[in-house]
């Protein structure tokens, strides 16, 4: 992971972690694709906008990455307990 977004993932993990109900919502994505919806903001960086000038640009989507990443680790630790 490149330094952004292992900063990245540490802030959602923590978040996360500190919110019971945000975590089993997380975890009951099961598998499905995170596209971080950043629509009027523009910003295809962390996330996707949508908007009409935006929608053929390629976007990175980090924040959804992210999101992914702490989920499959919450589900491993779920599943070992
Ligand atoms: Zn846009």
């Amino acid at each position: 992971m490149r330094p952004a977004a292992e900063r990245l993932y540490r802030v959602v993990k923590a978040k996360y972690e500190q919110n019971r109900n945000a975590r089993e919502k997380l975890i009951k994505t099961d598998a499905r694709e995170i596209i971080y919806d950043t629509s009027g903001n523009h910003d295809n960086l962390l996330g996707r906008c949508r908007c009409k000038a935006c929608r053929d640009k390629e976007y990175k989507n980090l924040y959804g990455k992210a999101l992914m990443c702490v989920r499959s680790e919450f589900q491993e630790q779920d599943g070992k307990t």
